[in-house]
């Protein structure tokens, strides 16, 4: 890694890759997240309805997704939307795991909840809007779950870096690290979607990166380009709104995708995933070995 770069994160000394470190690797049921395998993560923004909700999870898993999305927890920009159906969303996501065998991931919102949404998720999400709420993740840490870190809209990738190492520096090595654009003058996108973000986090970082092309774009028509760009910019995986009846959605359903424009959007993603495997083929691997449950590997 270029000395600069150290320079620039060297107040999170521990996000950084190093000879000892050179990539985490976070286990979630049988899979994992920040190794070979490209995980999608796909679901509604909200959980509204048992039945929206595992129809949801069915499509999704069908069609490649490891992991279902959905907040019962939601963070709105305007107080006076829907703020969620709570623990009777996460009972909804309980069920939903049990019939599709996907993994859950919901955000958790306040350090107040983090033991109950913990029962429930086997990734901790914290939102843009908590990204610095450093009690929230000192918490949430602590939980012993994986976390799903989203950049806050306006943090820097050093201020980003800052959360990840507050959780590390609370016993949880297993941070993802995720980027769902961020505010600049621009607002012909919800967000600006920051890809170079990825590439670098993926050069400087071991922990594994999601881009969140939905929340970027803000529009569905978008989404699928997004996405194939990140594949493109190394990341490890992709966390996608997907629900039954966008237009009918309870937040976010403009930039949902439909069960068919999911489909299309994996289906467009096969080639660029392709190339994906066959260059990480090409990486030099000399030796790796697994401490705890991070992978280490020297790259030669
Ligand atoms: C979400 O994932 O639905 C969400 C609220 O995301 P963000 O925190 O990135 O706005
Ligand atoms: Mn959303």
């Amino acid at each position: 890694m270029c000395e600069d770069w150290r320079d620039l994160f060297a107040e999170t000394p521990d996000v950084l890759k190093s000879a000892r470190l050179q990539q985490t690797i976070v286990q979630v049921l049988d899979f994992e997240i920040g190794g070979d395998e490209f995980i999608t993560m796909a679901g509604p923004c909200s959980v509204e309805t048992e039945s929206q909700l595992l129809a949801t999870a069915d499509h999704v898993r069908r069609a490649g997704a490891r992991i279902l999305r959905g907040g019962a927890f939601k963070p709105r920009s305007s107080p006076y939307a829907f703020q969620g159906l709570g623990l009777e969303g996460l009972k909804m996501l309980a069920r939903a795991r049990e019939e599709s065998g996907l993994a859950i991931v919901t955000e958790v919102m306040s350090e107040s909840d983090v033991a109950l949404v913990a029962e429930y998720a086997d990734i901790l999400q914290i939102g843009s809007r908590s990204m610095e709420n450093y009690s929230l993740l000192e918490a949430a840490a602590h939980s012993g779950r994986p976390m799903l870190l989203k950049r806050g809209m306006v943090a820097t990738i050093a201020d980003l870096l800052c959360s990840a190492q507050v959780i590390l520096d609370n016993g949880n090595p297993n941070v993802i690290l995720c980027e769902r654009g961020i505010r600049t003058f621009e607002t012909a996108m919800r967000n600006t979607f920051d890809v170079a973000a990825i590439a670098l986090l993926k050069q400087v970082s071991h922990l594994p990166v999601i881009a969140d092309p939905s929340h970027a774009a803000g529009h569905r028509d978008l989404v699928p380009a997004l996405a194939r760009i990140a594949v493109v910019a190394g990341a490890d995986g992709l966390l996608v709104e997907v629900h039954p009846n966008p237009d009918k959605a309870w937040s976010d359903g403009v930039q949902s995708l439909d069960f068919a424009g999911f489909d299309s959007m994996m289906a467009d993603l096969s080639p660029y995933l392709a190339l994906r495997e066959m260059t990480q083929r090409m990486r030099v691997r000399p030796w790796r070995e697994t401490v705890g449950s991070c992978s280490v590997e020297a790259v030669g």
